[in-house]
């Protein structure tokens, strides 16, 4: 059993501003991918718990929550926001320790939820209804109304910035949340709950309820009393979700997975793009939906950049999350595991390695680590060049042309982010607007960044928007008043 003191009062569910244990009674182990020791147990959440979650969230909206106005909602986002960002060192640990992402990656991921909630915050009382011109005895105007309870479920990658940018925009609308994180990663979602309801969050405006995806999270996503749900997973969970809030036809927001490619043109910036095309790859240990996993490259500067990207990769280093190298473990050894599999696939298609970091020399030997890899001259139809690898694996593909380049990037099934870098004003439009992508970024690169941008999928990436002020439409409904004051 480790010593690390999670400062947190209780690891079981949270519901109706309450620390309740789980019906079950059972808990499950997390583990400390850094050294494979144990780190805490968290509730078991099942279907008792989520029904209990969902009714205290509706008893919310018919008590304090639902009375508080937009301005008080507000204030309220920004004293949450103020007060985490006095808690970021707490909350880094907390994600470090709990997923293995290094120190700072995770203190960058509190600062951003607080960023978040003072975004959110400082919206809430912005969005308006429209008035509409219609026949001469009416009047007609609408409604932003809350859906109601929303459910959230949370991937392990980015626990604080994906309950920022989804709960945090629910919220703001007057929605009641019920939050089901990752099994892998539960603590920053508890210690949000618990700084929350300390700022004064009405008791049952969010109920987080940790636990299994196939127990809690099914329960949640197929629950008849919820009016949203907001996911962000593999594509495969996605379906499964979709399928069960289509039964109670619960509308839904699905940010799934990606391979998003950056494109280098012969004009490239290059001495600008390397630390972006590498980044982009490696930041989070490549697990990021959003991560940059195919660098598309011109013929004529491909051997420039090829050996550039090596050098930088050639000082990256692997190590414990809370010694801060570039890149901690992965989350799991199932996922070391999976990526591993990708590996193997190169090494027996003889596709070569032309760069990869390096461990450090006190590594734990029960840690998820794994180096990170470039990939040289990888054929664009090939597995490793269509597949979400979700570890820190890059491939390098060459172009010919400006024609070749938009049908290499749109050749996989998603289409999250996408980076242009070229000095051409006419190529950056032409790109732009021919890649198939939620965002596109010309000459720099965002993964995960930008709580004012609206993020979201083609194709298998997903759909629904969420960050920036268009979340704040996705979590409300729509509702047309046409008033006849005729004689
Ligand atoms: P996952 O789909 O296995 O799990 C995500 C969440 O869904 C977890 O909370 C899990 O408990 C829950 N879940 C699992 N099965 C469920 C079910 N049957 N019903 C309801 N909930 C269920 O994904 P993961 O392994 O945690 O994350 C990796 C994947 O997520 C990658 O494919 C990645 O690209 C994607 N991702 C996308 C984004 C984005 O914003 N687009 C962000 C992060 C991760």
């Amino acid at each position: 059993m480790s010593t690390f003191n999670t400062n947190l009062e209780n690891t079981c569910c949270f519901i109706g501003g309450e620390w309740i244990a789980p019906t079950s009674g059972d808990f499950l182990e997390l583990t400390d991918p850094s050294d494979g020791s144990n780190l805490c147990s968290i509730a078991r959440g099942q279907k008792a718990d989520i029904d209990l979650a969902v009714c205290a969230a509706h008893t919310a909206l018919s008590g304090d929550w639902g009375s508080m106005t937009a301005a008080e909602r507000g204030r309220l986002l920004f004293k949450i926001s103020a007060e985490i960002t006095k808690n970021v060192e707490w909350l880094a640990e907390l994600e470090a320790r709990d997923v293995g992402k290094p120190l700072s990656q995770a203190r960058n991921d509190a600062i951003a939820l607080a960023r978040y909630l003072e975004f959110y915050g400082g919206a809430a009382d912005k969005v308006h209804g429209q008035t509409i011109p219609y026949l001469n005895d009416y009047t007609v105007y609408t409604l932003r109304e809350p859906h109601g309870v929303t459910g959230h479920i949370v991937p392990w990658n980015y626990p604080m910035q994906i309950i920022g940018r989804s709960v945090g925009a629910a919220l703001t609308m007057g929605n009641a949340c019920v939050l089901k994180p990752a099994e892998e990663a539960c603590l920053t979602a508890l210690a949000f709950a618990k700084i929350a309801h300390d700022c004064g969050l009405p008791e049952g405006a969010l109920n987080v309820v940790p636990g299994l995806g196939s127990e809690a999270g099914a329960a949640l996503s197929g629950h008849p009393d919820i009016q949203h749900v907001s996911f962000t997973g593999s594509v495969a969970t996605g379906v499964k979700i979709q399928t069960a809030a289509a039964q109670n036809v619960t509308p839904v927001t699905l940010e799934l997975g990606g391979k998003s490619p950056q494109v280098v043109f012969e004009d490239a910036n290059i001495d600008r793009a390397i630390a972006f095309l590498i980044n982009a790859g490696i930041q989070n240990a490549g697990q990021t939906c959003s991560a940059s996993s195919r660098i598309l490259v011109h013929k004529s500067i491909y051997e420039t950049v090829r050996k550039r990207m090596s050098a930088a990769y050639s000082a990256l280093t692997v190590g414990p999350a809370m010694s801060d190298h570039s890149l901690g473990p992965l989350v799991s050894k199932r996922q070391k595991e999976l990526v591993d599999g990708f590996l193997d696939l190169a090494k027996r298609d003889k596709i070569s390695i032309a760069a990869q970091g390096k461990y450090v020399a006190d590594l734990p030997k029960d840690g998820a680590y794994i180096l990170p890899t470039l990939l040289d001259n990888v054929p664009f139809e090939h597995p490793l060049a269509q597949d979400e690898i979700f570890g820190p694996v890059q491939v390098l593909i060459p172009f010919e042309n400006e024609a070749e380049a938009i049908a290499i990037a749109n050749s996989t099934d998603y289409g999250l982010v996408a980076g242009i870098w070229t000095k051409d004003g006419g190529r950056q439009m032409r790109m732009a607007k021919a890649i198939r992508s939620g965002q596109i970024f010309i000459n720099n690169y965002g993964a995960g960044g930008g709580v004012e941008l609206p993020f979201g999928g083609y194709g298998k990436s997903g759909h629904g928007r969420e960050k920036g002020f268009e979340a704040l439409y996705g979590f409300s409904t729509l509702k047309t008043v046409a008033n006849w004051h005729g004689e």
